[in-house]
């Protein structure tokens, strides 16, 4: 699904020798990388605060817990998406209310979030999915209305803009409360190993979370809240500090690949290709498509056969996983992610694809379809 190899040997010369610098002086933990990393990264997003931490999963529980969310609270979260995000909010104790998502965006639908809301709910956490925003203007609006804390969680989407309707521009991740993102290798900007970042504008809530991720600790020794331990380390922060002015032109080659999945599939009676909305560009974590009225595990069997990589993301909804389940939802309210785990298929996408690879791949697609 993707080609990190092929992208390793673009800037080979670069990361070995930010590796073979930090080897040499064995500051693997909190060397300058990291500091130097947070810096470029909170100018790109323009944010005040970036705070690393070791991976997306943690970045979503000490975002939470920056918040002081208690037990019994209601966190309203989408049922599309990976398990990771409700995970958290049920290790928290906190209580995950799932709902549904648009059929053409795959993103948190805003009349699922209105009905859900209830005097314990504290928090929305929408999800920028495969690459493109929620509709965060209307989820905003909600938030404040109801007087509720926003985490993005932007794993997904990092380095996509956002236009409001008066014409101010964001970056994904930036809009809400606090947003946080992963950079496990396959994601838009990814390390080598495991990394992830909390983005805020709150001076104070930054001030918290930086004391969270290093075990609770404001003045050495002194632990003042129960924390974690979450890092991000130096050779992680270096791949990272390299990688981030390139993450434009990674998201412009994903962005070329789906344009040409789009083009060959387009007005194909068995093939819904992903629609981008007006107010997101898109940065293709993943072409997601929906494949209907012919077998979808029949195609992802064949292609697989024909050494094409592709996979189902997601193939359960979350309410009706294991760990999940409760017994306060009722699959009415589930209608669109009940039928997206049956149809949708993802594709290759990455920077290095070629177009004959291309050509290849929609070609085995579309006889399979048509056939
Ligand atoms: C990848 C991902 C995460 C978790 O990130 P890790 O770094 O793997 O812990 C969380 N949410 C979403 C939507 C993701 O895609």
């Amino acid at each position: 699904m993707v080609d990190l190899i092929g992208q390793y040997s673009h800037i080979k010369p670069q990361i070995n020798k930010a590796f073979e610098s930090i080897l040499d002086t064995a500051y693997y933990i909190g060397g300058p990388e990291v500091k130097g990393f947070q810096a470029d990264l909170e100018k790109y997003l323009d944010i005040k605060h970036v705070i690393p931490c070791a991976n997306g999963t943690d970045a979503l529980q000490i975002a939470m817990m920056g918040l002081g969310l208690k037990q019994g609270d209601e966190v309203i979260t989408v049922d599309f998406t990976f398990a990771a995000t409700v995970e958290v909010i049920a290790l928290l104790k906190l209580t995950p209310v799932l709902i549904d998502v648009e059929e053409d965006t795959y993103n948190m639908d805003i009349d699922a979030l209105k009905k859900a809301i209830t005097p314990k709910t504290k928090a929305i956490v929408p999800v920028h999915l495969f690459g493109q925003c929620a509709n965060m203007e209307a989820i905003l609006e909600v938030a404040k209305e109801h007087n509720l804390f926003v985490i993005e969680d932007n794993a997904q989407a990092i380095g996509a803009d956002y236009t409001f309707s008066d014409g101010t521009k964001k970056k994904s991740g930036t809009m809400g409360t606090v947003g946080t993102t992963s950079f496990f290798p396959s994601k838009n900007l990814g390390c080598y190993g495991d990394g992830g970042a909390i983005f805020t504008n709150d001076d104070k809530l930054a001030h918290t979370i930086r004391g969270i991720v290093n075990h609770g600790m404001y003045e050495r020794y002194y632990h003042d809240v129960v924390g974690v331990n979450s890092r991000l380390d130096s050779l992680q922060a270096a791949v990272l500090q390299i990688k981030l002015p390139l993450l434009d032109s990674y998201c412009d080659a994903r962005l070329k690949a789906a344009n040409y999945y789009n083009d060959a599939f387009a007005g194909n009676k068995h093939i819904i290709t992903p629609i981008t909305s007006k107010f997101t560009t898109h940065v293709f974590h993943q072409y997601t498509m929906q494949i209907i009225d012919t077998d979808r595990d029949a195609l992802h069997k064949h292609l697989l056969e024909n050494n094409i990589p592709n996979a189902i993301y997601y193939p359960v909804p979350l309410h009706n996983q294991k760990a999940y389940q409760d017994e306060r939802y009722n699959e009415e309210d589930f209608k669109v992610t009940n039928k997206l785990v049956k149809t949708v298929l993802s594709l290759p996408i990455h920077t290095e694809l070629e177009e004959d690879q291309l050509a290849y791949i929609t070609k085995t697609v579309l006889d399979f379809v048509n056939r």
